[in-house]
């Protein structure tokens, strides 16, 4: 655009143009005095340029990143080269509302931010331009993306009714632990859990009251566990917890915790109290398993002993 070829009426809907486009724009001299504020800022601001005219920057928005504002401005006078800054690095500059929230965020404008040198006539920098996109729809559907690829992914790891991992995420850090196991030696022990009788707590008080008694095993596996401990939903009503750190003894005294606890809860639904009973199989990690699924074998066996030794009990392979 040739400004000396403009006239006054040009020039006019310039200003015009400049005051009533969707962009922020603050020209401020090198003191940080507001020179320029446009329509976009005086309408998020609350702010008439009237008001902020020669007013210092920092004094009329104390919550600004001053340092980091200022060290931006300095490169960008010193280098005579513009500066931009993503949303994604800083959400925004300046804390403006917004009519469309991000969801699971606060209602904020999310901004992009320009900073340009403005030349003087004799080449010098005696101001520049801050440029202030609005970006809040971009954020946001970037945002509400990553939030549903984290909730994917943790759905992918875990058994809906009971929140534990499923048994495909938990056969992955079965077979992680046997590796680790082939590298340190440390002890490890796994742990297979079966409801007792299960069928006929179905038969007798209904599916849905089973699904209870599944939770219910759930939960209290989960209130017992250690931080490292993993606890999974191998299948309709059976649990592995791998221990590690835990030779066979550590891993009895745990396990007969959990099943003396579950023999004295009472499991309440809408009409009636269900007490139930587990039996576990225990397989602690030594150099003659071969393989993970041997480990697995080794419990499964385990279990069966203890179901056919009379159920409510703890066995160890
Ligand atoms: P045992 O003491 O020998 O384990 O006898 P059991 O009756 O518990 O036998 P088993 O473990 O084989 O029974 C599993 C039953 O669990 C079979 C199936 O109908 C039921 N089941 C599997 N998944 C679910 C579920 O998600 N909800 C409910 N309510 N029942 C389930
Ligand atoms: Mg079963
Ligand atoms: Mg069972």
């Amino acid at each position: 655009m040739n400004l000396d070829k403009l006239d006054t009426h040009a020039f006019h809907f310039l200003v015009d143009m400049l005051e009533s486009v969707e962009i922020g724009l603050v020209v401020l001299d090198l003191d940080f005095q507001v020179q320029l504020w446009n329509g976009f800022m005086e309408n998020h601001s609350g702010l008439t340029s009237t008001a902020v005219r020669d007013q210092n920057l920092f004094s009329l928005f104390p919550e600004l990143p001053q340092t980091w504002l200022r060290r931006k401005v300095d490169t960008v006078v010193t280098l005579k080269t513009r500066a931009f800054t993503s949303w994604e690095l800083r959400p925004y500059l300046f804390r403006f509302g917004t009519s469309r929230p991000v969801t699971g965020t606060e209602p904020v404008m999310y901004q992009n931010l320009t900073i340009s040198p403005l030349a003087e006539p004799d080449g010098s920098i005696k101001r520049v331009c801050l440029m202030i996109y609005d970006v809040t729809d971009v954020a946001s559907s970037r945002l509400a993306l990553e939030q549903a690829n984290k909730q994917l992914s943790r759905l992918s790891i875990t058994d809906n009714m009971t929140g534990l991992l499923n048994r495909a995420a938990w056969e992955n850090l079965l077979d992680s632990e046997f590796a680790r196991y082939q590298r340190y030696c440390h002890p490890c022990s796994l742990v297979m859990i079966d409801v007792d009788n299960f069928k006929s707590i179905n038969d007798q008080y209904g599916h849905p009251a089973g699904d209870e008694v599944i939770r219910h095993l759930a939960a209290t596996i989960r209130a017992a566990q250690r931080r490292t401990d993993h606890s999974g939903r191998y299948g309709g009503e059976e649990f592995g917890i791998i221990l590690p750190e835990t030779d066979g003894e550590g891993a009895m005294v745990i396990v007969e915790r959990l099943r003396q606890a579950i023999e004295a809860a009472v499991v309440k639904t809408q009409h009636i109290e269900i007490r139930y009973t587990i039996s576990a199989g225990i397989a602690t990690l030594d150099k003659t398993i071969p393989h993970a699924t041997t480990w697995l074998l080794q419990a499964d066996n385990a279990l069966y002993a203890a179901k056919r030794a009379g159920k409510n009990r703890t066995e160890v392979a």
